[in-house]
């Protein structure tokens, strides 16, 4: 058993971690920083891994990594799960046994991918992180049929990358139309298209139960009773925040872990950051926020915090994602349940998209609308008084 202390210690290896510890150095250039990760690699562009590895000819693999221990040097611990926080004794332990105390803690543990009823075989991935990324490259060759399983950007993603390499793909997702609990009809019928014209088999209103491995290969039993026979499975089915740890440690958890204006949870010493915390977001009230433009503000804020700035988080964060070339970006809620008013700028092509509460915005789709998500914010701030002023609020 090791007994190790830092100044800044941060729990989880992502692109929170990442932005946490440049955010340290920003401000303390000699504060010992360790990094304790469940992962097998250092901190890497997570987003990369659904989009360009697949697509962009230029993008290297080495842009990948972030160099997070290298160009900040912290002190990165890999393969080592966080079991346990003592906030008493401000330290941690390991599942290896080893205790690790901090003079500052930033929990920093992401999101847990949800599992299908399936055995643990390299052929069925519930893709999240590198490792998982190398599987599929290494399983998915030209002609292989891959079952992705999961309509969010995740599962639609995947299918779109392995179709434009050569594999055949089968897309099982709940809604009719996909991407039809996200986006309103007129621009999931768009989307849809996108997948359609590229080869993807669409099977549309159905949920997979279990992956079963049989003979050679994979077979996905749906809720309807009928199976669907593959090569290989991929699952995007979402994810849950990483929470047990502050649980089980006494913070107060809700959505996510409960943390104040400066990223800091009930206890002075401990912050949350990135997905799994539920911050006092400065436009959109209580917040919790799965996607990389929060993890890296949100991960430097807390870094920066830590080493003693007095700043609130005040970036409102965006969320995008991008399949053949059509990309696409929003602030606050994207909800298909709640009433829309769409803004189309190129009939089929290009929209804005306001979801509404009553008659006010809280979200804003920017449907291959490049660059305008300061100006969605300026519209979720501060609203026009009347619903008919959205049309034409935002312009390219
Ligand atoms: C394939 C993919 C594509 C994505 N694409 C986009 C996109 O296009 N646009 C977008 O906006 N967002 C995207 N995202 C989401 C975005 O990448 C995440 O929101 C962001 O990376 C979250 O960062 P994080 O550091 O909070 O968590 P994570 O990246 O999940 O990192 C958590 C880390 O904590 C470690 N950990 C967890 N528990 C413990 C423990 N107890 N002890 C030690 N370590 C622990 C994990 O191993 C991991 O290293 C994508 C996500 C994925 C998976």
């Amino acid at each position: 058993m090791t007994h190790k202390h830092y100044d800044y210690l941060i729990v989880g290896g992502g692109m929170v971690a990442d932005a946490a510890a440049r955010g340290i150095r920003e401000l303390d250039h000699s504060g010992s920083i360790g990094i304790l990760s469940a992962d097998v690699d250092p901190p890497y562009t997570r987003p990369a891994l659904s989009k360009k590895l697949w697509t962009d000819p230029d993008f290297e693999w080495d842009q990948v990594p972030l160099n997070t221990a290298e160009e900040t040097g912290a002190d990165l611990t890999l393969e080592t799960l966080v079991s346990a926080l003592d906030r008493d004794e401000r330290q941690v332990s390991t599942s290896d046994g080893d205790v690790v105390g901090y003079g500052k803690l930033l929990l920093a543990t992401g999101s847990v991918p949800h599992r299908l009823d399936a055995p643990d075989d390299d052929r069925i991935i519930h893709f999240r992180s590198e490792d998982d990324y190398l599987r599929l490259r290494r399983e998915a060759g030209k002609g292989t049929h891959v079952a992705v399983v999961g309509g969010g950007y995740i599962g639609a993603e995947l299918a779109a990358a392995l179709v434009q390499n050569g594999a055949r793909v089968t897309l099982v997702h709940p809604d009719d139309v996909l991407g039809g609990a996200t986006f309103p009809a007129s621009v999931a019928e768009v989307y849809e298209k996108l997948f359609v014209d590229a080869g993807v088999n669409l099977i549309a209103g159905r949920r997979a139960e279990r992956a079963m491995v049989e003979g050679d290969g994979i077979v996905l039993q749906l809720d309807d009773g009928t199976a669907v026979g593959a090569d290989l499975v991929v699952a995007g089915l979402g994810v849950s925040p990483a929470t047990d740890l502050a649980e089980e440690a006494g913070l107060d958890v809700e959505d996510g872990v409960v943390v104040d204006a400066h990223l800091r949870t009930a206890d002075e010493r401990v912050w949350a950051a990135g997905d799994i915390a539920l911050y006092p977001d400065a436009i959109l009230g209580p917040t919790r926020v799965e996607h990389v433009d929060h993890a890296t503000a949100s991960g430097r804020t807390a870094g920066r915090a830590m080493a003693g700035a007095q700043e609130a988080y005040q970036h409102t964060p965006f969320l995008y994602s991008q399949v053949f070339g059509v990309r696409w970006e929003a602030v606050g809620e994207l909800d298909a349940g709640l009433e829309t008013l769409e803004d189309w700028i190129e009939p089929g092509a290009s929209a804005v998209v306001y979801y509404l509460d009553g008659a006010t915005p809280v979200g804003v789709l920017l449907w291959a609308v490049a660059d305008r998500t300061d100006a969605a914010r300026a519209v979720l701030a501060d609203p026009p008084a009347t619903r008919d002023e959205l049309i034409g609020a935002i312009r390219p």
